[in-house]
């Protein structure tokens, strides 16, 4: 591998033509677009996943009679979605996941729902379903409603359905790092439409050609022979904070126009991403590889693997290998002070901090790459040159 190189972790994989196509076209109706994808009815766009996560739980609390003030999320996931639930007022309970599967707990998710709880959170999280019978049936049995974060997920399905349109609600982001990734963005939709109806955005949206000409030049440094320039720069990349004080506004006019440029190269790039994940499954297939259930389509915004927890040697960051994010949320004292219960503890989402390595699966990634990256880590993560 050239040691000048550079493999970006994440990639604004958009073609130059649909970015042309969103400065230039004239008509465009992302809602429309993205709602005949998803074959549904209607949804909801705004400024981000975290955004539209915040009004829906706003929403649900408005036209709540039973005093119920919590949300159940998933011990270990983005931190965003802990902001949202902060930001709404509402107070996180988190249940445990499975170390080996990234499934709920069963055990934990029984023992944490309860008559305070307003919803329950399911994630696909890297975009590979999971299985939400079990999440349904816990909702169903407290009352609460089953919202799924669908954030790294659009494209995937769960036998025939599309994720994030299974649950009571669902929400997609189209930031970094998406699986169409127009640099910020977020979708929500509802099977009973009625209820988020009412949602009003405070902010205003703006013309955002600031914002497509970020996602531009990062399209173009995330290149293996510059991106060793962007990490250099004190930008932040890829750092996960926790901030209840986001932006909450409508979707930016340019991003709804590059996302309906953009919508048709979604299933060619999770194509790419199922494909390089298979030759990461093949090669590592006695290593911690995270099961994909039956009758799903996973997307792969990341491929996870579980390691020994040694850390990640610089040439496989080069390679784009990365940890996700730092810590369980129960770990974060930050994140704790929203809790409702301060004696929480989930195990396995603590593993899954401590060992969790996720290999990169965007266009840029090529087979060989991919085998390359898969072979310096059956060398045990800890080949160095
Ligand atoms: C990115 C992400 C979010 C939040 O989406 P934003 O658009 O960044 O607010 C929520 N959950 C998961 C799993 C994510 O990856």
């Amino acid at each position: 591998m050239n040691p000048l190189f550079w493999y970006p972790p994440a990639e604004t994989r958009i073609s130059p033509k649909s970015f042309i196509d969103a400065l230039l076209g004239k008509n465009h109706d992302f809602e429309k677009d993205l709602c005949s994808y998803l074959g549904i009815e209607s949804c909801i766009l705004g400024n981000s996943g975290r955004a539209m996560m915040t009004l829906l739980l706003r929403a649900l609390k408005t036209a709540d009679t039973s005093n119920r003030d919590e949300v159940l999320i998933p011990a270990y996931t983005c931190y965003s979605v802990a902001a949202s639930v902060a930001r709404a007022g509402l107070k996180i309970r988190v249940y445990d996941l499975d170390p080996e599967t990234f499934h709920p707990d069963v055990f934990s998710l029984k023992q944490q729902a309860g008559d305070r709880t307003l919803a329950i959170v399911a994630q696909h999280l890297f975009g590979i379903p999971s299985p939400l019978d079990e999440l349904k049936e816990a909702a169903e049995d407290a009352r609460a409603y089953l919202i799924e974060d669908a954030a790294q997920a659009l494209g995937g399905t769960l036998k025939g359905k599309h994720v994030g349109t299974i649950g009571d609600f669902g929400f997609f982001s189209f930031g970094r790092g998406k699986t169409l990734p127009l640099g910020h963005g977020g979708a929500l939709v509802a099977k009973d439409p009625e209820t988020v109806r009412k949602i009003a955005f405070p902010g205003r949206a703006g013309k955002g050609y600031g914002g497509l000409f970020t996602s531009m030049a990062t399209r173009l440094l995330s290149n293996k022979r510059l991106y060793g320039i962007m990490e250099a720069l004190p930008l932040g990349l890829g750092e996960t904070v926790f901030d209840p004080g986001f932006e909450i506004s409508p979707m930016r006019e340019m991003t709804g126009r590059l996302g309906s440029a953009a919508l048709h190269e979604l299933d060619r790039s999770n194509t790419h991403r199922r494909m390089i994940s298979g030759f990461y499954s093949s090669i590592l297939y006695n290593y911690g590889i995270v099961p994909v259930p039956d009758g799903a389509c996973p997307t792969y915004a990341r491929f996870p693997l579980m390691s020994d927890g040694a850390g990640i040697p610089d040439e496989l960051r080069r390679l784009g290998v990365r940890r996700m994010y730092p810590r369980a949320l129960a770990d974060e004292p930050a994140i704790r002070k929203f809790f409702a219960d301060d004696k929480a503890a989930a195990p396995g989402a603590t593993r899954i901090a401590e060992r969790l390595v996720t290999l990169p699966t965007h266009s840029g990634i090529s087979a060989e790459v991919a085998e390359t990256i898969a072979e310096r880590i059956k060398d045990g993560l800890t080949c160095r040159r």
